[in-house]
C-alpha cells in the first residue's frame, strides 16, 4: 500500500495508462481501416471477376451458354484459379451453370429479385459448413438491352478474417509488451529523477532545531531538483548561521548582565563587611550608581535589538536629517565639553529622508557618543550633504582609532575592540546603529587610521521629491 502511494509508482501508472489509451486508439483505427480496405478490395475483385465472367458468356438463341471449362486462352480462364465461385442463374433464379465451392449453396432470394434492370448488389451470409462468412456479388446479365440471367460471384471471407485476427493478436501482444515496457521505463526514470528527493527526506529527518549543521550536499545539477537542493542548503546555512548568532548573543548577553550584577554584589558585600564612614558609604553608592547605569544601558540596548530583530513595523515619515543632526549635536555638546573636546556640526540644510526619527536619533547619538567616548584630544565633526539620491552623513573624530583587525567586527553584537572594557560599553551600540541604517534602506561604513582618527559614514536614501 505504501509503495502504491509513491510518486514513482503513480508516474509509472500514468505512463502505462497513457500508452494504453494511445494503443487502443491506434489499434481501433488500424483494425477498422484494414477491415474496410480489405472489404473494399474483395468487393472490387468480385465485381471485376463478374465482368470478366460475363464477357466469357455465349448467348445464342435466347440461351446462356457458360462453359464449365473456360477455354485455356480466354481471359476468364484465370477465374478458376482465384478460389472463386461463379454461378449463372436464369432470371427466375434457377441455376444454369457455374463452378466453385459455393456453387450449390442456397440462393438468397434477395440476390435474384433485383428490382432494376441493371442493378447489382453485394450480400454477406454465413457459410453453413463452417463459421466463415461468404461475400456474394449478384449482377444481371444484359443482352441486347434485356436481362437474360443473373451472375453471382462468391468468395469466402476466411482469409480476410484471418488477416484481421493476426493483426488483433499482434496488437494485443505488442500492446501488452509496450505497456509493460512503458510502465517499467516510467518507474525507472521516476526513481532516478526522484532519488535526490529521497536523500533530501533522509537528511531532513536528521535536522532538528538543535542541529542545523547537516547539509544535503547533492551534486550540483542545473535541473529543478538540483536547484531545490541548492536552495535548501542555502536556507539551512542561513538558519544555522542565525541559530549560532542567537546562541552567541544569549551567552554574551547573560555574561554581560552578570558582570555588573556581580560587581554590585561585591560592592554590597565589602561595604557591609564592617562599619564605614560617610565618605566610604558615598563612594560605595557612586560605584553602585555606575553599575546600575551600565545595567540600564545594557538592558535598553538588548531591548532595542530584540525589537528590531522581531521586525517591528518601522515608522516611515519624512525626517529632516539636518535639523535632527543639529539637535543630536546640541544634546551631546556638554558631554564633549566635559572632555575638553570640540564638537562641530557642518550640515547642509533640508536633507530629508523617510524613516523613524526616534530610531535615527538613536543611530546618530550612538555614533557621536562613541566618537566622544573614544577621543581624548581634539574633537568630533559631524558633516552631512546630499549625494544625488543619497544623504551622506560623516561622523569623524581625532581619537584613538580602531585597530585594522577589529574593523571588520565592530558592527558585530558584543564586539569591543578595547579588551580592557574600561569604557563601560557593552559592544551593542554599533550593532544597533547598523540595524537601524539597514531598516532605513541604508548602510554604515567605518574607516580609521589607528591612533589618529575614525570616520563613520552613514548612507541613507534621500526622500523622493525632497
Ligand atoms: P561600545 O558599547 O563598546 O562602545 P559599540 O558597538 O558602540 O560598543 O562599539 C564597538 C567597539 O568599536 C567599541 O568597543 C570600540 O572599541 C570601537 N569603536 C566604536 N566607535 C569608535 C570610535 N569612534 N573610535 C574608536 N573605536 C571605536
Amino acid at each position: 500500500m505504501k509503495r502504491i502511494k509513491t510518486l514513482r509508482f503513480r508516474f509509472a501508472l500514468w505512463v502505462a495508462l497513457l500508452v494504453l489509451g494511445a494503443l487502443i486508439a491506434f489499434g481501433v483505427f488500424v483494425y477498422f481501416s484494414l477491415a474496410r480496405d480489405l472489404a473494399a478490395a474483395i468487393d472490387d475483385s468480385l465485381r471485376l471477376s463478374a465482368t470478366q465472367a460475363i464477357a466469357a458468356i455465349n448467348y445464342e438463341d435466347g440461351r446462356i451458354n457458360f462453359t464449365d471449362s473456360l477455354p485455356e486462352n480466354s481471359p476468364a480462364a484465370s477465374l478458376r484459379a482465384r478460389d472463386l465461385t461463379i454461378r449463372i442463374l436464369s432470371t427466375k433464379g434457377i441455376l444454369i451453370g457455374g463452378f466453385g465451392n459455393y456453387r450449390d449453396v442456397p440462393i438468397p432470394p434477395e440476390t435474384i429479385s433485383l428490382p432494376q434492370r441493371d442493378e447489382s448488389l453485394f450480400a454477406t451470409f454465413a457459410d453453413a459448413s463452417n463459421n466463415n462468412s461468404i461475400r456474394l456479388y449478384s449482377a444481371p446479365i444484359i443482352e441486347e438491352g434485356q436481362r437474360v440471367g443473373i451472375i453471382q460471384v462468391a468468395k469466402s471471407l476466411a482469409s480476410v478474417q484471418e488477416t484481421l485476427n493476426q493483426l488483433l493478436r499482434a496488437l494485443l501482444f505488442g500492446g501488452v509488451a509496450l505497456i509493460a515496457l512503458a510502465a517499467g521505463g516510467g518507474y525507472f526514470l521516476a526513481a532516478r529523477a526522484l532519488a535526490p528527493i529521497d536523500q533530501m527526506t533522509r537528511t531532513a529527518r536528521n535536522i532538528s532545531a538543535q542541529n542545523l549543521s547537516a547539509r544535503l550536499n547533492l551534486p550540483t545539477t542545473d535541473d529543478e531538483v538540483g536547484r531545490l537542493a541548492a536552495t535548501l542548503d542555502l536556507m539551512l546555512e542561513r538558519l544555522d548561521d542565525s541559530l549560532q548568532r542567537e546562541r552567541r548573543f544569549v551567552a554574551d548577553a547573560s555574561h554581560d548582565l552578570r558582570t555588573p550584577l556581580a560587581a554590585m554584589q561585591a560592592i554590597l558585600d565589602v561595604t557591609r563587611d564592617q562599619p564605614r564612614n560617610t565618605q566610604e558609604y558615598e563612594h560605595a553608592l557612586d560605584d553602585l550608581e555606575f553599575e546600575t547605569k551600565r545595567l540600564n544601558i545594557l538592558t535598553e540596548h538588548l531591548l532595542q535589538l530584540a525589537r528590531s530583530d522581531g521586525h517591528a513595523s518601522v515608522v516611515s515619515e519624512p525626517v529632516d536629517i539636518s535639523l535632527l543632526l543639529s539637535d543630536v549635536c546640541e544634546s551631546l555638546r556638554m558631554l564633549a565639553q566635559a572632555k575638553d573636546l570640540t564638537l562641530a556640526c557642518n550640515v547642509a540644510p533640508e536633507l530629508v529622508v523617510n524613516g523613524d526619527s526616534d530610531e535615527l536619533v538613536r543611530l546618530f547619538v550612538n555614533l557621536v557618543e562613541n566618537a566622544i567616548k573614544y577621543t581624548e584630544r581634539g574633537g568630533v565633526t559631524v558633516n552631512a550633504h546630499s549625494d544625488g539620491k543619497t544623504v551622506r552623513i560623516l561622523v569623524q573624530d581625532t581619537g584613538r582609532g580602531i585597530p585594522r583587525q577589529d574593523l571588520p567586527h565592530i558592527f558585530d553584537r558584543f564586539y569591543r575592540a578595547d579588551a580592557s572594557r574600561s569604557t563601560g560599553g557593552a559592544g551593542l551600540g554599533l550593532a544597533i546603529a547598523c540595524k537601524i541604517a539597514q531598516t532605513h534602506g541604508g548602510e554604515i561604513q567605518a574607516r580609521s587610521v589607528e591612533g589618529k582618527s575614525s570616520t563613520f559614514t552613514v548612507l541613507l536614501p534621500r526622500a523622493p521629491g525632497s
